[in-house]
């Protein structure tokens, strides 16, 4: 195998996966290297309904295809290959790859993306896509006139439960402590909306249901006494974790853990940039993602041509 690249992607969800696209196709030497299936987050999305130019369907077919016209354009993707370590830090970087070795590039995007917070209970992971969700955007209308519970007591929390009422006949926020964390013009707007209602300083319990989600039982932290309510959906919005553990201290990055890039992507070191839910940015989705593997990949073309001519 070929060890040396012009490009090496981290991560192939739809951020690493449209670099790979625009890279190839550019006839630019890549490697896309993925700890898992080709796809990312993507795979988890059961129906995608929201990507322009294509009608509903699975996030499994969006990611093969999107995987198939990367290889078509001559990428080089390892998939079940965690990225293990990288060097950054000199003109030719280098990456090691579980099981593959070290793989030599002139530039990198990372594109290692993210996952929601979960609570961590075994019943959440058993309604996960069957009830339980991590994105309004993504599965809001499939509760349309239903009633739902939303999770969570930040400024994002609170918008989306805003957000549900579009398509929820019933919202009901349920959050761990007696006051939110969101700002007071967002509680406030949550508060005058007739289909939202709350239950403040709750525990989380667990989920019920037959084949699919049915209940979410909470108890009061200040009582214990439980509530069952009913709810075809529950959307957890506690925070999201970034897969940026691994460029701790070699990339800048926020509080929370999101690499800082500029509007072209470059972080803060030369021949390297970031693309997609990794980064720090308010709107998390499969386009968003999109957007960013193309600018980042344009902008590694860029550095690679500017490079050649100082060379
Ligand atoms: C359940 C669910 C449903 C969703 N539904 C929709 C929807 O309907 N519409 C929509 O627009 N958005 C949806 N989203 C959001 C969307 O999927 C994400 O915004 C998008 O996938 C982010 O893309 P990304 O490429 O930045 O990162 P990710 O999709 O997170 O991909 C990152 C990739 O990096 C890999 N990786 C991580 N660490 C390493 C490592 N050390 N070495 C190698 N590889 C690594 C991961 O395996 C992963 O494949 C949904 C998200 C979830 C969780």
């Amino acid at each position: 195998m070929n060890r040396k690249y012009d490009v090496i992607v981290l991560g192939a969800g739809p951020a690493g996966l449209t670099a790979g696209i625009y890279l190839s196709r550019a006839r630019q030497k890549v490697l896309l290297v993925d700890s898992g299936t080709a796809g990312g987050q993507m795979v988890m999305s059961y129906t995608v309904a929201n990507y322009p130019g294509v009608e509903t369907t699975s996030g499994w077919n969006i990611s093969q295809t999107m995987l198939r016209q990367a290889k078509s354009f001559g990428c080089n993707v390892l998939t079940q290959s965690p990225v293990l370590g990288i060097d950054l830090s000199d003109e030719l970087k280098s990456v090691e790859v579980e099981d593959e070795g070290t793989f030599y590039a002139d530039a990198v995007i990372v594109a290692t993306g993210g996952v929601p917070r979960e609570l961590g209970m075994q019943s959440e992971q058993q309604y996960k896509g069957i009830g339980i969700s991590y994105c309004a955007t993504c599965d809001g209308d499939f509760f349309t006139d239903k009633e739902i519970v939303a999770i969570g007591g930040g400024n994002s929390a609170l918008e989306e439960a805003v957000g549900l009422t579009k398509f929820a006949s019933k919202v009901t926020i349920v959050h761990e402590f007696d006051h939110f964390q969101a700002q007071p013009w967002i509680v406030e707007e949550a508060r005058k909306n007739d289909k939202i209602h709350f239950l403040m300083a709750q525990d989380i319990v667990d989920f019920a249901g037959d084949e699919h989600l049915e209940k979410v039982i909470v108890a009061s932290k200040t009582t214990g006494a439980k509530t069952e309510i009913p709810a075809a959906g529950c959307f957890i919005f506690i925070g999201y974790v970034p897969n940026t553990g691994m460029f701790k201290n070699i990339l800048d990055t926020n509080e929370h853990g999101e690499i800082l890039t500029d509007h072209h992507m470059h972080t803060n070191l030369s021949g390297v940039f970031a693309a997609g839910d990794l980064r720090e940015k308010r709107y998390r989705q499969i386009t968003t993602s999109v957007a960013d593997g193309t600018i980042a990949a344009l902008s590694a073309i860029d550095f690679l041509q500017q490079k050649k001519t100082t060379d």
